[in-house]
């Protein structure tokens, strides 16, 4: 067996709640625009288009209660609360009718994004890579396993900013829910034990600013809290 040129790096993982186990993070994909209001607030159609997935890389997840220093390159940084499902399986095409076998469990997650530097890349029809996915971009709460939780399929998500609700909506008004996007998204790739998906965001995203104290909440889970330095 050939040995590495350069040392290997430790790979992300989350806690899961209740046990010493890590879930080691494979790939993180995430769905956009999949709830109408932050559709419309983003100056589109939420009419039932297909829907689309950008990405997010692995080591870029931060763990719940962490810091999460102020990024660089930009002046208008987001915080979009997610529900976010994690995978004990995947395939290829899985069907909406079996896709809740493929979750091992649920999280509450920040898609943290560069709104400015993504609002250039749009304009210039550039990839999106660079405002979404850098350094802890994905804060994340510990796993909670479906075994504990069942499915979280409807109920409150929250984000507040100091103590003031930003975001709030429910599960159940995504327009792709979990089945349907598992679906479409393993018809696009082939999803494997370890992927996270990100969900979608309801409607209220803002700006945050160093000091911001920032929690995320979904029914059913845990509290993200998570600083911004
Ligand atoms: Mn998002």
């Amino acid at each position: 067996m050939s040995s590495y040129a350069i040392p290997l790096w430790e790979k992300p993982a989350l806690p899961i709640a209740g046990t010493d186990a890590l879930f080691p993070v494979r790939r993180i994909y995430c769905v956009g625009r999949n709830y109408a209001a932050h559709a419309r607030e983003m100056g589109h159609d939420p009419d039932r288009e297909p829907p689309f997935f950008f990405a997010k890389p692995a080591d870029s997840i931060v763990p719940n209660g962490g810091d999460v220093p102020y990024p660089v390159a930009t002046k208008n940084l987001h915080p979009e609360i997610e529900l976010v499902v994690a995978l004990g399986s995947g395939g290829w095409n899985i069907p909406v009718e079996t896709a809740n076998d493929c979750i091992y469990g649920y999280s509450v997650g920040l898609d943290l994004t560069r709104r400015d530097m993504q609002g250039v890349a749009k304009d210039m029809g550039r990839p999106w890579d660079l405002s979404k996915g850098f350094d802890n971009a994905a804060p994340l709460t510990a796993i909670r396993p479906v075994s504990e939780v069942g499915h979280i399929e409807a109920g409150t998500i929250r984000l507040n900013v100091n103590g003031e609700t930003r975001q709030k909506g429910d599960l159940a008004d995504m327009i792709w829910n979990v089945p349907e996007t598992i679906n479409y998204l393993s018809s696009l790739i082939e999803l494997k034990a370890g992927d996270l998906i990100f969900t979608g965001t309801p409607d209220g995203v803002a700006a945050i600013e160093r000091g911001d104290k920032l929690e995320g909440h979904v029914d059913g889970l845990d509290d993200l809290h998570i600083s911004l330095k």
